[in-house]
């Protein structure tokens, strides 16, 4: 469960990156987080994270108020997490199964359970025979596979994706798009911002759009509106 309420970002040099927004995703869920660049995408992951903190608003991600939460507690919650970026960020001087592996490791996991966990992880994004190639070995589609096996392997109850397929051409793109569904089918509540929405009409879902920091729209996967706009202060259910 993950709960936005009234929340708001500004930056020390005054950019308001997210303004008054407030919203419900439940277990489970797939959500595309839609938006003009510049429109608070990556911001607003970036405070489910605990990686930037809000002015405004409190914020429920699973069990923690993040909004409260200490700083020295902030890994408990990212431990619930996974974190897929644009540019995959995989280390380049370590081998895939290092890559993989080094989540677990900083958190203790039994190296046997560590060797079980990445070659599943790898299985599960089609990967497993490049576990001792390096990244460079490895083309873009491939490199993103890497890195979304590294967000899932501790099992995480949420994926966060920041425009995953942003890098890649559209027919690589879908394949990680189809990924990232099918680690929803097992039950990981997924968000992932794009601003593409093809990809959107290629595999439905809810689409929350962010226009200028404000939530603009939220839609179910039937399209229904559930929220018209919160730019009043208000938010209405038609
Ligand atoms: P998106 O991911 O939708 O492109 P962002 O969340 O990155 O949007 O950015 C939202 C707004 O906040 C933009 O105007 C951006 O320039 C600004 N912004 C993002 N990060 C910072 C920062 N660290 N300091 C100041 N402004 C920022
Ligand atoms: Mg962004």
């Amino acid at each position: 469960m993950i709960i936005l309420d009234n929340i708001s970002k500004r930056f020390r040099d005054g950019t308001k990156a997210l303004q008054q927004v407030s919203l419900e995703v439940e277990p489970g869920e797939f959500v595309y987080l839609k938006g003009k660049s510049g429109s608070g995408k990556s911001t607003l992951l970036k405070v489910l994270f605990g990686q930037e903190k809000v002015n405004q608003g409190q914020v429920l991600v699973s069990d923690f108020m993040v909004t409260s939460l200490k700083e020295n507690r902030i890994h408990e919650l990212r431990r619930k997490m996974g974190f897929v970026f644009q540019d995959y960020q995989l280390l380049q001087y370590k081998t895939v199964y290092e890559n993989i592996a080094y989540v677990l490791e900083v958190t203790n996991y039994p190296e046997d359970e560590i060797r079980s966990r990445v070659v599943d992880a790898l299985e599960l994004v089609g990967l497993k025979h490049k576990v001792f190639d390096f990244p460079r070995d490895c083309s873009g589609g491939e490199q993103q596979r890497i890195a979304i096996a590294r967000a899932i392997v501790h099992d995480p109850l949420i994926l966060l994706a920041d425009e995953p397929t942003g890098n890649l051409d559209p027919h690589t793109g879908y394949g990680i798009l189809k990924l990232l569904h099918k680690i929803n089918q097992t039950g990981t509540t997924v968000i992932m911002a794009t601003h593409d929405q093809s990809l959107v009409d290629k595999m439905p879902s809810r689409v929350i759009e962010l226009e200028n920091g404000y939530l603009a729209k939220d839609r179910s996967k039937d399209h229904t509106m559930l929220i018209l706009s919160s730019r009043m202060g208000e938010q209405y259910v038609i």
